[in-house]
C-alpha cells in the first residue's frame, strides 16, 4: 500500500490546500493529512478545531485520513510505515524553507522523501495568514476556502 503524509498547521486549511490533496490523493493509495502541533505558535484554531474542519472538508475524497502530530516529522512518518512527505509550492519565498527542510529531513532519514507539488495558478496568492488578515476586516474570504471554514472564522475573528 502506498502512503504519503501531507503535514501542515492548516490554520485553517484553504482552497489551496484542498486542490493539493485532492490531486495527491489519485497518487497514493492513503493520504494522510497531519496537523503539526507547534509549541511556539500561537493558532487561531486549537487542533481539534483544525482536525475537525479538515475532515469536513476533505469528507469528499474518499482516500484521506486526517490526524494530528507533535514531536520530529520524520518520526511521526516512520511510524505511518510511510515514505513519502508531500508539500505544496506557491512561490519562490516557500521554496527556500522548503529546500532547506527536505534537505535537512533527507540527511536524518535518508528513506523519507519529499515531493512537492505546484499551486495551481487560481490558489498561488493563498495563504491560512492570508486568509486571517481578511477575515479580521470582514473580507469576502468564501472562494478561498470551505463553507466551514468561512462559517467557524467569522466566530473566531475577534481574536484575530
Ligand atoms: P506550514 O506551517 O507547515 O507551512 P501550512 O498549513 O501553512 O503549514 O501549509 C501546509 C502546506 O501546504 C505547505 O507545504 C504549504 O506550502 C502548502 N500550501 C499552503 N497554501 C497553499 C496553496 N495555496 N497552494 C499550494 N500549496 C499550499
Amino acid at each position: 500500500m502506498r502512503s504519503a503524509v501531507c503535514p501542515g498547521s492548516f490554520d485553517p486549511v484553504t482552497n489551496g490546500h484542498i486542490d493539493i490533496f485532492e490531486r495527491a490523493s489519485k497518487m497514493f493509495d492513503v493520504l494522510i493529512v497531519a496537523v503539526f502541533h507547534n509549541p511556539n505558535k500561537h493558532p487561531l484554531f486549537e487542533m481539534e478545531e483544525r482536525v475537525a474542519l479538515l475532515k469536513q472538508a476533505t469528507s469528499h475524497i474518499p482516500n484521506i485520513k486526517i490526524d494530528s502530530f507533535s514531536g520530529l516529522l520524520n518520526d511521526y512518518v516512520r511510524k505511518q510505515d510511510c515514505k513519502v512527505v508531500v508539500r505544496g509550492l506557491r512561490a519562490l519565498s516557500d521554496f527556500e524553507y522548503e529546500f532547506q527542510r527536505a534537505l535537512l529531513n533527507k540527511k536524518v532519514a535518508s528513506e523519507i522523501e519529499t515531493v512537492f507539488m505546484m499551486t495551481s495558478s487560481e490558489y498561488s496568492f493563498v495563504s491560512s495568514s492570508g486568509i486571517k488578515e481578511l477575515a479580521k476586516f470582514a473580507g469576502d474570504i468564501s472562494e478561498l476556502v470551505p463553507p466551514c471554514v468561512a462559517k467557524a472564522i467569522v466566530q473566531h475573528a475577534h481574536k484575530i
